[in-house]
């Protein structure tokens, strides 16, 4: 039997996905290799032959989650698509791999309060939510004690005292998990608490929403994002130019109109996005959609992800390469961080 596909069905099926709401979206994610699979017309086959086991690794404590418009970027039937690999899950996590653990950066010790980071000089990071939208394969918190930080309101007006009480902090970040991934009415309410702080004067928050899910950035999120009357810096995460569509640019576009400056950080990924055209496409294509390429990060030696790592001696090459073709500012900072420094580590490029 022939099947085909009605393309006006489907056109349809993508611009009703683009004017939903978010949270729908979200919980219609995808969470088992099966269904990614299908939707990508990719034989489960091919799939065990490239990957023996990966089935086994669904279940495990950060289990497979991606969210539609992601999948919609990926390219049919091709099992190297950078976009999948970034989630597909790998049996070579179960493989150890000497130095890589499961906290590389040791933030426990700088856990302050409950749901609070104070590692470096005058800045603060909340981990608003152990929620992402999608689970990337490198993460370097997939095995952060979550647990341990998911503030009640009490707790949270502890790490409110804190920061009141520190009026070296200038700089609130919120991370995660996905910090955008937590509700508006917490986000609203927080970022109200934190705006009463005469001392703070930024409120910077990394996310890969805007990116992956970019149907996040709605009135809501905007209504209390604008109230914010300081200086707003939203980082988004992108790792590959395949990554960045029309929606995503709308959703930059409303932002932008707001006043956040937008910037992005990349982590460098083995097979993924470790070649200098790549990562020249990616450059050019963030500044065209308003973004200004900042940090490309060397992997965490993260516990589970060591197959993800380059040589930092062929990454420094790249960025060479990779600045020998872009105007300076197109060029990220290429940096490692490591536990218990007092900033992140320069890597220059070698020309
Ligand atoms: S969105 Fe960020 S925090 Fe969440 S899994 Fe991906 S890299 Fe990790």
């Amino acid at each position: 039997m022939i099947t085909r596909t009605n393309p006006n069905c489907q056109t349809e099926s993508i611009i009703a996905m683009e004017n939903s709401d978010w949270r729908k979206i979200l919980s219609a994610s995808t969470l088992s290799l099966k269904d990614l699979l299908g939707k990508l017309e990719i034989p489960i086959e091919l799939a065990n032959a490239y990957n023996p086991d990966s089935f086994g690794l669904e279940q495990s404590s950060f289990p497979i989650r991606v969210p539609e418009p992601f999948i919609t970027r990926m390219r049919k039937g091709d099992i190297n698509d950078p976009l999948l690999l970034q989630v597909l899950p790998l049996a070579k996590e179960l493989e150890y791999t000497p130095g890589y653990t499961k906290d590389p950066l040791q933030e426990a010790q700088f856990n302050s309060a409950p749901g609070l980071i104070h590692k470096y000089h005058g800045r603060a990071l909340l981990i608003i939510t152990k929620a992402c939208a999608i689970h990337c394969r490198y993460c370097f918190r997939r095995h952060f004690p979550y647990q341990d930080n998911q503030p009640n309101r009490e707790e949270w007006n502890q790490a409110l005292s804190y920061l009141r009480q520190n009026p070296l902090i200038n700089e609130v970040i919120y991370s995660g998990g996905d910090p955008l991934a937590a509700n508006d009415k917490h986000l609203s309410w927080l970022t109200d608490q934190i705006a009463e702080i005469p001392h703070i004067h930024r409120l910077r928050i990394h996310t890969r929403l805007p990116v992956v899910l970019p149907q996040r950035v709605d009135e809501n999120l905007l209504r209390w994002l604008a109230n914010w009357q300081g200086q707003k810096v939203m980082v988004i995460h992108c790792n590959h130019p395949n990554e960045l569509d029309e929606r995503v640019k709308k959703a930059i576009n409303e932002l932008k109109n707001i006043g956040v400056t937008l910037l992005n950080q990349t982590v460098l990924l083995k097979g993924i996005n470790d070649d200098a055209s790549i990562l020249v496409d990616l450059s050019e294509k963030l500044f065209n959609f308003g973004v200004l390429p900042y940090y490309l990060h060397v992997m965490d030696t993260v516990e589970s992800a060591a197959h993800f790592s380059i040589p930092d001696s062929k990454a420094q090459r790249l960025i060479g390469k990779v600045s020998a073709h872009l105007p300076g500012y197109l060029v990220p900072k290429l940096v490692r961080e490591k536990a218990n420094e007092k900033s992140k580590t320069l890597l220059s490029p070698i020309l």
